[in-house]
């Protein structure tokens, strides 16, 4: 039998890829699971497509074409978590979302801090709906006392370190994880919130906190790590990665050390640029407790500021899922997080473009070339002969967040209920239709 010409062709989307420039209608063609090429309607593409099966081709009329969304920050919860989510359901509810990679957090149990932990994923995710890369632990254990071996951890395969959930609190040892991390050329990855300023909070420290009563985490706690450690990313050398921005100060720091030409990169999520802290007073939802807090009005202007100005490179959701019994306490009591994944492209869309802050492909560059850049991951674009990772939007579907929807094992996400203009329709890895 000859060889099929093309495997599959998506027709008539609007191709939208900004690492190539890319932004018109077109057809992209997949063989082998690799994009073979991206052309415009002419009599010779017609012939192409009416000799293809009808399951052959999708038709994206309507709709918009990108490169596999790319999320930088999501907890898979396996090993050790697996009532809140595995790396199988993780990953469905990535391609659910239109992401065809993830970089999972090393908060496991145990802790990704070793080479076999780092393998136990890789083995995992190897057959799941969505490419996984590991971040491995900063410290051993992520306690902050000792570094892990990052060197075994590159050598494996880990992509970046952090220890996530916790900060870095020892100055000295940050500086020699910017150092080591530096000779592997792979950035350290901070959540960057000084402990000590923070403990015991678990809201924004405000005049909302104080209205409720609940003991808060100030924003003066998030700019003082930031500010720490672009200092020690500065001295060393090093690549420093802040995950998800909250504050005006922090932003305002990155930006100055951005313009200071220091090696330092940041992601913000939807759930910050979407939600401030004067909702948690209306029903005291427990999947508005996160880390670090929702802030005020004025910070999530800062961070949308940030992001329009290049100052946040790239949105990541922190999907981090957590069992319903979990989050049913008082708000206090509750686990910090909430699951991100399903909801991205919807928030992003109704808050962010369609408010007119960004345009579509800014938003796609935040979520494709920006977050592989800073990572040194494949994909994050269309490029010819590469692997055919390819997320189509319907941009104007309207629909409504349900928890019996998520593909996610967790259902704790604040936005159930909210009515979202942006679907993602399709989402393919390497060729292979993994969602729609
Ligand atoms: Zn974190």
């Amino acid at each position: 039998m000859a060889s099929k010409k093309y495997d599959l062709v998506i027709k008539d989307g609007r191709v939208i890829d900004p690492a190539l420039g890319f932004g018109k209608e077109a057809h992209v063609f997949v063989k082998n699971g690799r994009i073979v090429k991206i052309q415009k309607d002419s009599a010779a593409v017609a012939r192409d497509l009416k000799s293809l099966d009808n399951d052959q081709l999708i038709d994206a009329a309507g709709k918009i074409v990108v490169p596999g969304l790319i999320d930088i920050h999501v907890h898979l919860r396996e090993p050790g978590g697996e009532a809140k989510e595995t790396i199988e359901t993780g990953c469905r509810a990535a391609a659910a979302g239109g992401f065809t990679s993830v970089c999972c957090m090393p908060n496991t149990t145990p802790r990704i801090d070793n080479q076999e932990t780092v393998k136990f994923v890789q083995d995992r995710a190897a057959s799941a709906d969505a490419r996984v890369y590991v971040v491995g632990a900063i410290t051993k254990n992520i306690e902050g006392k000792e570094l892990s071996e990052i060197g075994d951890l590159v050598k494996i395969g880990a992509v970046a370190v952090t220890d996530d959930g916790n900060y870095v609190q020892n100055p000295e040892i940050m500086r020699r994880a910017l150092e080591y991390a530096r000779m592997f050329d792979i950035p350290v990855m901070q959540h960057a919130e000084d402990q000590f300023l923070c403990a015991g909070g678990v809201m924004n420290e405000s005049f909302q906190s104080s209205r409720l009563g609940i003991k808060g985490a100030p924003a003066v706690a998030e700019e003082i790590a930031v500010t720490r450690d672009i200092a020690l990313c500065q001295v060393t050398g090093g690549r420093l990665h802040i995950q998800h921005v909250t504050t005006r100060g922090a932003v305002e720091a990155i930006r100055k050390a951005k313009l200071a030409g220091i090696n330092v990169t940041a992601e913000v999520t939807p759930h910050h640029l979407v939600l401030t802290d004067e909702e948690i007073g209306k029903e005291f939802n427990t999947n508005l407790r996160v880390n670090p807090p929702l802030r005020t009005a004025a910070d999530r202007d800062a961070v949308i500021e940030g992001l329009i100005d290049g100052t946040i490179d790239c949105i990541a959701s922190d999907h981090a899922p957590h069992a319903e019994q979990d989050k049913d306490c008082e708000f206090d009591m509750a686990p910090p997080g909430m699951i991100g994944l399903e909801t991205t492209v919807g928030l992003i869309k109704t808050y962010l473009i369609d408010k007119g802050y960004l345009s579509w492909a800014d938003a796609v560059r935040k979520m494709t070339s920006n977050p592989a850049r800073i990572l040194g991951l494949p994909g994050g674009n269309l490029a010819m002969d590469s692997p055919a990772d390819i997320t189509i939007i319907d941009p104007e579907k309207k629909w409504t967040v349900r928890a019996d929807r998520f593909q996610s094992r967790s259902k704790n996400s604040a936005f159930i209920g909210y009515k979202l203009s942006g679907r993602v329709f399709k989402t393919i890895m390497g060729g292979r239709i993994v969602f729609g």
